[in-house]
């Protein structure tokens, strides 16, 4: 190569941002982890001059999307500026997506220019597994259109949200992935929220979720309950029910143990795995939940052999609840990290928490509450919950008051990410 021309990946010309007034520091994903990263980067380094590059245009947030499926909330909520967080926050938003990663020459290639890091975080969040479903790229991009999972925002979350608001009745199927899937909670809370649609609009259909875990993988007497007592007739909860055949033209699907199930409609959730960009920058390898987690250290999130990269968010390999307060409390402390090696000094390791409500009826709004954060064990070489307590009574009073908790979560979540 002639050291002229531009290095593998990257295009040789630069993205039109004005010239670093400091140690640049190159956020990549504008999510819940990204935002917090960037923010509380430039609020502990004031001298750095971080750019968050995001390939979306406005946030809308997973989180609380439940609810918005049926209903219960306008998208207004979920959705929130980026230009205003960069704004407030004194950093730039760029709006790109990024191709590649140069770790040689601290670059990055984007779908407008090049940008160089002193450095660089990592923070795309997941990315779809079919391969325990399919290998056919033809089923998969049907599974894709037809049947999309609703675990990624944007337009997944719309189909199924029509989906829902227009279906006539039968067997709606949700599945539960195995492995350490985005945010345990959520295919409950979407069985229960499908379900109390159903009911209230005199739909003569049932939710089927279809579980490949042995049982509800948290939260489980609430929404054990919730499931007996309120949606008896709306909910068949079938765990160790792992999808072994699909076939989309008969709509039918075949579990492990043996079951042919029909269905009228569907959202068929993948296994998940590390987005794909970890793969290309060559920072990622298979974690002992998914496939392709970022390969960094469990402490300081630096990648391995690159101290200058970082990795957060879904994307981590640790075993962390996929989720937004967990990936926000981390962008908190990896900004911390950041900020260290910037002023010279050193910090200490500290726990991301995990907060998470889930809603089990709409109107009122009854809730379940989890809260937790983590602690290493250094036997099994591994992270479990610490300090983990939930409120699981979505009848009386707790229900409403958690309910009442869900949303100014929510409120209090998007402040701090966007103010
Ligand atoms: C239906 C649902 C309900 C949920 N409910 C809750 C809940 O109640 N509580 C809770 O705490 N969590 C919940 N979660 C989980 C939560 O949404 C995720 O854990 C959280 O979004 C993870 O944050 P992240 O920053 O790692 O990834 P994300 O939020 O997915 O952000 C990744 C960002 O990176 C961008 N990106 C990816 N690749 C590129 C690229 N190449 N170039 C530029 N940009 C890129 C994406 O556009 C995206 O904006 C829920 C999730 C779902 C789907």
């Amino acid at each position: 190569m002639s050291p002229d021309a531009p290095a593998a990946g990257t295009s040789g010309t630069s993205a039109p941002l004005p010239a670093a007034k400091g140690p640049r520091v190159v956020v990549v994903g504008g999510g819940w982890s990204g935002l917090s990263v960037a923010k509380y980067t430039k609020k502990f380094a004031p001298n750095a001059d971080v750019v968050l590059v995001e390939q979306r245009t406005e946030f809308i947030s997973c989180p609380v999307s439940n609810l918005w499926l049926v209903g219960a909330i306008p998208l207004e909520f979920l959705t929130h500026d980026y230009l205003q967080a960069a704004r407030e926050n004194k950093y730039t938003y760029f709006n790109a997506t990024v191709t590649g990663v140069d770790k040689a020459n601290k670059t990055i290639a984007t779908s407008n220019g090049d940008i160089k890091y002193d450095y660089l975080v990592l923070a795309p969040g997941i990315d779809y597994d079919y391969s325990g479903w399919t290998t056919d790229p033809a089923m998969e991009m049907r599974l894709r259109t037809e049947y999309p999972a609703g675990f990624i925002p944007g337009s997944e979350h719309i189909s199924l949200r029509n989906k829902v608001q227009d279906f006539e009745g039968g067997n709606f199927i949700l599945t539960v992935p195995g492995g350490n899937y985005r945010c345990l909670p959520a295919p409950y809370e979407r069985a229960c929220l499908i379900a109390d649609f159903f009911k209230k609009e005199g739909i003569n259909g049932k939710v089927i979720l279809l579980d490949e875990n042995p049982h509800i993988t948290i939260k489980a007497d609430g929404f054990g309950s919730a499931f007996e007592k309120l949606y008896g007739d709306y909910i068949e909860y079938m765990p160790s029910s792992k999808i072994v055949k699909i076939d989309l033209d008969n709509k039918k699907v075949e579990t492990e143990l043996g079951e042919t199930i029909e269905f009228a409609d569907a959202a068929f959730y993948p296994h998940v795995r590390g987005n794909k960009l970890l793969e290309k920058a060559g920072v990622a390898k298979d974690s002992v939940f998914n496939k392709m987690e970022g390969n960094i250290d469990v402490f300081s999130y630096e990648v391995v052999g690159h101290p200058d990269i970082f990795v957060t968010g879904d994307a981590r390999p640790m075993g962390f609840s996929k989720s937004g307060n967990t990936s926000n409390s981390e962008g908190h402390y990896v900004a911390k990290v950041i900020a260290a090696k910037i002023n010279g000094n050193k910090v200490k390791w500290e726990s991301p928490l995990t907060v998470c409500y889930s809603a089990v009826t709409a109107d009122p709004m009854r809730a379940i509450s989890v809260n937790a954060g983590y602690a290493f064990n250094a036997e099994k070489k591994a992270f479990g919950f610490a300090n983990a307590s939930t409120n699981e009574k979505w009848d009386g009073k707790d229900g409403l008051n958690n309910g009442k908790g869900l949303i100014s979560w929510a409120t209090g979540m998007y402040n701090d990410m966007f103010h």
